[in-house]
């Protein structure tokens, strides 16, 4: 994290306010140039512990939130979710999986489920192409399955205002 002033290039500066954003994982800092005086914030990302992530076959990797990031990504594509809101869940979802491990193992089943409630909340239709493609769906009678599951107050007008082109 580079922390030099922007004007002098000094790296003495002296932190005047500090505000953490919980949901965002970002500390934003007012500093103060010890050398010109001039005032600048920095930006440091909180850092997060590194987990593992056991799959179904038993092998372990290392959680990838860019990962993580892209499959929520793709799912929300021409849906009205903004990277804002994608990067907040993407953290959310990180925190939590913090918090429900005592060893920095989760299972990727963990994950599929922690992201696939956050989506039904965020966007059905979202949720449903996620579930999709992380449950490997390959027949229709298995979105039949998922659909039958999703309640019905998730189906209103405000959600499914796209045209349907964009499902396909
Ligand atoms: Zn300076």
């Amino acid at each position: 994290m580079d922390m030099r002033c922007p004007y002098c290039n000094s790296t003495d500066s002296r932190v005047t306010d500090s505000r953490p954003d919980t949901e965002d994982a970002i500390i934003r800092r007012r500093r103060v140039c010890n050398q010109c005086g001039a005032k600048f914030t920095t930006v440091e990302r909180v850092q997060m512990r590194d987990l593992m992530v056991r799959k179904n076959s038993g092998k372990l990797e290392a959680f990838d939130r860019e990962k993580l990031r892209r499959s929520i990504k793709l799912a929300c594509r021409n849906r009205d979710v903004g990277d804002e809101q994608i990067e907040k869940l993407v953290t959310s979802i990180h925190r939590r999986l913090e918090t429900e491990t005592a060893d920095d193992t989760v299972t990727s089943a963990m994950v599929g489920q922690m992201v696939s409630d956050s989506l039904l909340n965020l966007d059905p239709i979202a949720f449903v192409r996620f579930v999709s493609v992380y449950r490997k769906f390959s027949r229709i009678s298995d979105f039949k399955k998922i659909l039958a599951q999703i309640p019905e107050d998730n189906d209103d007008a405000n959600v499914c205002k796209l045209p349907k082109t964009s499902l396909f």
